[in-house]
């Protein structure tokens, strides 16, 4: 007889592993079903962001980042080291040992939590039947609520196909044996600068062809300008404007041919990644006639309590509309576990940072300067650069700004855009001041540690309000 269980989570990545636990936690019977498989044929828990996402990406950045220091910024410490080496083998095996530790650690919580754990292909046969396709051959489990949390994959572009070997996606640039001398990279988005940085910093010379006319056209864009200036510092060669019209492999290069304003161009690097952003997946996920339905770009439809069109079918994270990004797939996989649970329970998008983990940090949350603009909303703004911050100068750490948002007439805060040191951990403060619709004076009234970084965060919330002490007004 199959197994019954009150919920059925398809998909163990942030979304779902984190959906599945919490309803273990609030007593109801769940089984997590997930198909990822590790070299050696063994599942391996957490999803696209723990074994080929958010974490390994952040272990290059730094193995990089510190390799770059002992490089180029210990100089001025006093510090000489000669013979400074990079040995990739020893930082990809870093990198997997924390992922092994990660995925591992899910696995104990599912057991901590008795969610019942199976590997294989989910496949939803009706509102409440799971079929399991698994090596031993198949299985079916009954759930009376479904929450679908298959996440997204990397988009393949026609033109320059994967070919695993030259032209790879994000997963590949993970695992580069040697630094490539030159790498080409598709896509200035949050991947093509990440990992752009990441093999530029070991080494490589690094062209990133984008289609758009400008850097990160959703990120405030004066703090866009400031990162374009830095990357161009860092000797990233970013080509705005382009249009790639073919790759081509041969045994030890690939050849790009593209085209921008100027005419047709002909680049060939070592490797080549192709990083244009993520799908929706949902490959055989759904019998015929479910009713669960797709959006014309593929994901999953939902509501904004993340419920599809078929009652007690839920989905979470990549899989549906919004940021692709692992915090805001964990809140929705904890808010629907609790609405399953009879609780009421709701995520708030308004208020989802962003981190890309470039040198400097860009972070931010909130509306841009131009969103404010383009909506005619009135508003007050006041920058901080860290250069002013007696901390940013000790650590040696100057580049970059806060730059904070607040209406006009309520001062309430509307955005904070921080590029700059530590930018992922300072953007924590205005998330919460924002989730509590705080005003730029409750953060300018705030008490902030001396000397820290924080402090520009303080002196962008007086500067709203033309008073910053460290700076000109
Ligand atoms: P996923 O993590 O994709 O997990 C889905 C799981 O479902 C997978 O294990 C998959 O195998 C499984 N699955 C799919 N279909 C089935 C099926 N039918 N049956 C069984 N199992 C199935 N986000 C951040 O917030 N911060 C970062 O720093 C960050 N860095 C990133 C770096 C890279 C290189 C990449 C590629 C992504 C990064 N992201 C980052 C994005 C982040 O990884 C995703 O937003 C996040 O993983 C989405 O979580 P999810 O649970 O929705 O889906
Ligand atoms: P992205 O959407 O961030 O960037 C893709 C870029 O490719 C865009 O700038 C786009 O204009 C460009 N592009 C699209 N088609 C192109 C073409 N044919 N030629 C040249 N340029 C083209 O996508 P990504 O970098 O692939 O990352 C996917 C998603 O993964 C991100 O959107 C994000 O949600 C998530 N992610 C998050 C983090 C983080 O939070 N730090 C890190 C990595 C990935």
């Amino acid at each position: 007889m199959s197994q019954q269980f009150d919920v059925v989570v398809i998909g163990a990545g942030p979304a779902g592993y984190v959906a599945a636990i919490r309803c273990a936690q609030l007593g109801l019977t769940t089984a997590c079903v997930d198909q990822w498989t590790d070299h050696d044929g063994k599942p391996s828990l957490g999803g696209t962001c723990l074994n080929v996402g958010c974490i390994p990406s952040k272990a290059l950045l730094d193995s990089s980042h510190q390799y770059h220091r002992v490089q180029h910024q210990l100089k001025a410490h006093g510090i000489t080291i000669d013979g400074a080496a990079i040995d990739v083998k020893t930082m990809l095996a870093r990198k997997d040992k924390i992922v092994s530790t990660l995925t591992r650690g899910i696995d104990g919580l599912f057991k901590h939590n008795k969610v019942t754990f199976i590997h294989g292909h989910g496949r939803l046969m009706t509102k409440d039947k799971i079929r399991i396709t698994h090596r031993e051959g198949e299985e079916t489990v009954n759930a009376s609520h479904v929450i679908v949390a298959t996440g997204s994959i990397p988009i393949e572009l026609p033109v320059a196909p994967f070919d695993g070997e030259r032209i790879v996606d994000s997963t590949g640039a993970l695992n580069f044996e040697q630094v490539p001398k030159r790498l080409g990279i598709v896509g200035a988005g949050v991947i093509g600068l990440e990992l752009g940085s990441v093999w530029s910093r070991l080494g490589s010379k690094v062209i990133i062809l984008e289609a758009l006319p400008s850097l990160l056209p959703a990120v405030d864009q004066q703090i866009a300008k400031d990162a374009e200036r830095q990357f161009k510092q860092q000797g990233l060669d970013i080509r705005l404007g382009t249009t790639v019209k073919g790759a081509k492999s041969t045994a030890d290069a690939v050849t790009v041919s593209y085209t921008d304003g100027e005419g047709d161009h002909q680049l060939k690097v070592d490797r080549l990644v192709v990083a244009v952003g993520r799908r929706p997946y949902t490959e055989d996920l759904f019998a015929p006639g479910i009713g669960v339905d797709l959006d014309d770009r593929g994901y999953i439809q939902v509501d904004d309590r993340c419920q599809t069109g078929v009652p007690d079918v839920y989905a979470v994270g990549d899989v549906v509309r919004g940021p692709m990004l692992a915090h805001k797939g964990s809140e929705e996989g904890n808010a629907v576990a609790e609405l399953v649970a009879g609780q009421s329970a709701h995520v708030n998008y308004d208020v989802i940072p962003w981190v890309i983990y470039t040198h400097p940090e860009i972070a931010w949350v909130g509306r841009a300067e131009q969103d404010l603009q383009n909506e005619g909303i009135p508003y007050n703004a006041g920058t901080f650069p860290f250069a002013a911050t007696g901390r940013a100068l000790a650590a040696d750490d100057t580049a970059g700004r806060v730059k904070i948002l607040a209406h006009q007439h309520t001062d309430e805060i509307l955005g904070v855009h921080i590029i700059g040191p530590q930018a992922s951990e300072l953007v924590a403060e205005v998330v919460v001041a924002m989730e509590f619709s705080a005003s730029a004076e409750d953060i300018a009234r705030t008490v902030h540690a001396h000397p820290t970084l924080s402090e520009a965060v303080h002196e962008a919330a007086l500067a709203v309000h033309k008073r910053a002490i460290h700076r000109a007004n």
